[in-house]
């Protein structure tokens, strides 16, 4: 069962999301301080997380900040600010999706439908034509379930969008991929991501791996192109 954690101080709301999302179908856990819910996310991360920004104790940017580090599972941000959202989504900090308040309770439950539906498992590299994915790449395992990822059995704390560029370039080995391609295929939504965006996160996901396994460079940068998957020598 689809499981939803709620982040959200203010008991009415929560109250009418959480029936909301259990009469479509999903299972909730609700929590009403930033501290107990990033705890419960770390320690066993949703399919989503609905988190509101101005919370007790910690606040939303910062349980988006800790619950990075450790899981890249969808995360929408409430938020009664307008003036946030550039923050949220300009700051790279790796929420999914917002929702400005006061919102309907169905707006709430179709962009929670639509963050689960684009960011399924296996989503991605389904959608590569012309090439069968393969499986994970030698040394490396991705959980599509819960977008978590190791290397040599070393955990590599991705961001979604690194995790999302990680499963499409490893699972295509040695193709190469034009940044627009990649935009298309490995981010689920476009909206405030540039071509250069995508470099910075190439080189984040570059510098995890290599922190892993600094004796091979796994991902090519191709002069002009784009980006291939550099399979390590066998043996
Ligand atoms: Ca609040």
């Amino acid at each position: 069962m689809t499981r939803i954690v709620i982040v959200e101080d203010e008991i009415d709301i929560a109250s009418v999301v959480q029936d909301y999302l259990r009469h479509v179908g999903y299972e909730t856990e609700h929590f009403t301080d930033g501290q107990s819910a990033l705890e419960r996310i770390v320690a066993s991360p949703p399919d989503l997380t609905l988190l509101d920004i101005m919370l007790p104790r910690l606040d939303g940017i910062e349980v988006l900040r800790r619950a990075r580090e450790h899981t890249a599972h969808p995360i929408i941000m409430l938020t009664a600010r307008i003036e946030e959202v550039d923050r949220l989504l300009g700051l790279e900090l790796g929420a999914d999706d917002y929702v400005c308040k006061p919102f309907s309770p169905r707006e709430l439950v179709a962009r929670v439908r639509a963050v689960l539906r684009r960011t399924a498992p296996g989503n991605v590299a389904g959608k590569v034509p012309g090439q069968a994915p393969q499986g994970d790449a030698p040394g490396l395992v991705l959980d599509d379930v819960h977008w978590r990822a190791s290397l040599e059995g070393t955990p590599l704390n991705l961001t979604r969008r690194e995790f999302g560029l990680l499963q499409v370039l490893s699972r295509h080995p040695g193709r190469i991929f034009s940044r627009a391609r990649l935009l298309e295929l490995a981010y689920d939504d476009t909206v405030d991501v540039t071509e250069r965006a995508i470099d910075s996160h190439v080189k984040n996901l570059r510098r995890k791996l290599g922190a892993v396994s600094p004796s091979h460079d796994w991902i090519r940068s191709v002069y002009g192109v784009g980006f291939a998957w550099e399979a390590p020598p066998q043996g």
